[in-house]
């Protein structure tokens, strides 16, 4: 099953106008491998910026919406705005959004919903904290939070996973390529049993957490690992190799 190769880019709220333009060139040069989708996750400020800046091939994703088109929600902002700057993506659920913010697995989902709804594509963060990683929860918090979200999505072609194990992220404690494809091979069996077999081989599942360049091409070599979520290194020249770790 050809499940095209996806790296994102999360920038988290990093950056200003003269790195992003800087970041930016990098880019542009690449090269970026033509078969894997590139998206990157910018601050919502610089969403324009950033899209004037870098080609058509590179998607730009905002890292956060609302679940309503407007309205009353002082702060926040809808898909429908990120449409209208011609932004396509969208990442929701992340571990800092949940764990910062307070967001829930169904507040999560229906962003998720509404995104999907307005024609946003979405990378849906889930993963596990080291304290539910050593209680032995790891798959049980990993399939809670999915099905919140299989409980309210219907049509999964425009939704990446995630899988962002928290004590891995921005620590520099990458999981093992063993520890990583043992998750995604666990997702993908759990969206055989409760979603569809055909959903099950489509849908991309990346790794998040510590990738670097250094490690990214055995992460890239497993089976169910269809790409990565990427926050530190995406904002080094790094970012290229990592694109382009498939072989
Ligand atoms: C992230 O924030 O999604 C992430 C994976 O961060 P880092 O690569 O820095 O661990």
């Amino acid at each position: 099953m050809g499940r095209k190769f996806c790296v994102g880019g999360n920038w988290k709220m990093n950056g200003d106008k003269a790195t992003i333009t800087e970041l930016a060139k990098v880019l542009t040069t690449g090269p970026l491998n033509a078969d894997t989708e590139v998206v990157i996750g910018c601050p919502a400020p610089y969403l324009s910026l950033t899209r004037s800046l870098l080609p058509d091939t590179v998607n730009i994703a905002a890292q956060n919406c609302y679940k309503v088109a407007k309205g009353a929600f002082t702060g926040e902002i809808s898909p429908a705005m990120l449409k209208d700057l011609n932004i396509g993506w969208v990442i929701l659920g992340h571990s800092e959004r949940r764990a910062i913010f307070g967001e829930s697995d169904e507040l999560i989902a229906d962003k998720v919903v509404h995104a999907l709804a307005e024609g946003l594509k979405v990378i849906a963060c889930i993963g596990e904290t080291l304290q539910e990683r050593e209680a032995g929860q790891t798959e049980a918090v990993c399939f809670r939070q999915t099905k919140a979200i299989a409980d309210k999505v219907k049509d999964w072609s425009n939704v990446v996973i995630a899988y962002e194990p928290v004590w891995a992220i921005g620590t520099g404690k990458t999981a093992t390529p063993e520890q990583a494809q043992e998750v995604h091979a666990a997702l993908r069996k759990w969206f055989t049993e409760n979603v569809s077999a055909d959903v099950a081989a489509a849908i991309r599942i990346q790794y998040g957490g510590s990738v670097t360049a250094a490690n990214c091409r055995e992460l890239a070599a497993k089976p169910d690992i269809d790409g990565f979520l990427v926050g530190g290194a995406s904002l080094k020249p790094e970012f290229v190799q990592i694109v382009n770790a498939r072989q």
